[in-house]
């Protein structure tokens, strides 16, 4: 361990792949694991989007692409960001890269120095921290539990930022809570941020489509921190593409400018057929988009009553992305066959053994009474799993 470099032994192991191998492993052995712990949708590739895929073959588009993305996917992204976000964005604004958690490692490395504080609201997603380190920078954990729906107050907002703050990660709608703040509580946000012009915004949107609220609201769209703003999106989560490593920035030209310099030298442009993927999922037809929201919300109102049965359990109803996440605290402490589960991803692990089903602890995410489950999966086997757990849990003295 010790031939690492000193920036490498800083990070953590992705706990959220963790788990997947280990529920995979139970799997191999014949056992009927419910895999809760992915951060993937369940559905295909809309047949449009593949088709676009494979002419692109045909087509030989099989030489690099520029570096930050072709010219028909940025001015497609351009005028996605305008219909659906009221945004105005020119191409030369727009890097495509190898998904959006590429694009978010490329904006973080362009403008966090060491020792400059990055504001993550917690839970956060697993990443934030381990790319702001990779950076030399401080990350700067601002909590906010279940009472106030996962969502960071403007006065705590105001209350973590120093002279040394270099940006605020804002994740809407995020991964792991669901939680997605609405326009009111954004603008909220934005009049803190208007106050401190040296504080930039990366507002990951990654979840946007999959929000049951209706209208998604962008950070961005606040015309006094607007020019100190960087947007992160992508088609994996939306589009169902997760595994086509497609995602990208809206940001100042400055920006821009700095992370398709860094790509350049390090990754070059994203997998050109994936980018005509890409396009075809932006400018075809959007009723898959709809169609799988719908899904992902029938799934979410099934979860939220099912797990709203298990005593000791604290749930509130997420507004986005496809995850929840119940406070467990008054199961910790608890011991079965002489074993005290004493943190969460005890928990998660007591929940994998004796239950079958995979999720992920709190611990990963800096909320250690919580668990996340994924519920991208078929309403039976929402059912099959939370009635699991319930069993699991009643177990626990
Ligand atoms: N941001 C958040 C909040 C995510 O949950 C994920 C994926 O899990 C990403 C970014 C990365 O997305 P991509 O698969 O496009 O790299």
């Amino acid at each position: 361990k010790d031939l690492l470099s000193v920036r490498l032994t800083a990070l953590s192991p992705s706990e959220t792949f963790a788990m997947a191998q280990k529920s995979n492993e139970l799997k191999a052995q014949g056992i009927d694991v419910i895999n809760m712990s992915v951060g993937e949708p369940d559905f295909n590739t809309p047949k449009h989007i593949k088709e676009a895929a494979k002419k692109a073959i045909d087509d030989n588009f099989s030489f690099y692409s520029p570096v930050a993305g072709f010219p028909d996917l940025k001015k497609a992204i351009c005028e996605k960001l305008q219909a659906e976000n009221e945004l105005e964005y020119t191409p030369a604004q727009i890097v495509v890269s190898g998904g959006a958690k590429q694009s978010l490692c490329n904006v973080i490395l362009s403008i966090v120095d060491k020792g400059e504080e990055v504001i993550i609201p917690a839970p956060y997603w697993v990443s934030y921290p381990e790319m702001v380190k990779l950076a030399e920078g401080t990350p700067v954990f601002v909590y906010a539990g279940i009472e106030q729906n996962f969502k960071i107050t403007p006065q705590q907002l105001e209350e973590a930022i120093t002279p040394k703050t270099k940006a605020l990660i804002l994740c809407s709608p995020s991964n792991p809570t669901g939680s997605v703040y609405t326009k009111e509580e954004l603008a909220a946000l934005a009049g803190v941020l208007e106050k401190y012009p040296q504080v930039y915004v990366i507002a990951d949107e990654i979840y946007e489509h999959i929000n049951y609220i209706g209208q998604h609201e962008s950070i961005a769209q606040f015309s006094t921190v607007r020019d100190r703003v960087v947007v992160i999106n992508g088609v994996s989560k939306g589009y169902a593409m997760t595994g086509w490593r497609i995602g990208w920035i809206a940001a100042p030209q400055w920006i821009a400018s700095a992370c398709s310099m860094l790509q350049g030298q390090y990754t070059s442009g994203p997998s050109s057929i994936s980018q005509k993927a890409a396009l075809a999922a932006y400018t075809g037809d959007q009723s898959c988009v709809g169609e799988m929201r719908i899904a992902f919300e029938r799934r979410r109102n099934l979860i939220v009553e099912l797990l709203g049965q298990i005593p000791g359990l604290k749930v509130n109803s997420p507004m986005g992305a496809f995850y929840i996440f119940p406070d467990c605290s008054s199961y910790l402490g608890r011991s079965y066959n002489g074993k005290t589960i004493q943190t969460a991803t005890d928990l998660a692990m007591y929940i994998l053994e004796e239950a079958h089903v995979a999720c992920v602890g709190g611990d990963a995410f800096g909320a250690p009474g919580c668990i996340r489950l994924s519920y991208a999966t078929s309403d039976e086997s929402i059912t099959e799993a939370i009635a699991r757990i319930k069993k699991a849990l009643g177990k626990l003295s």
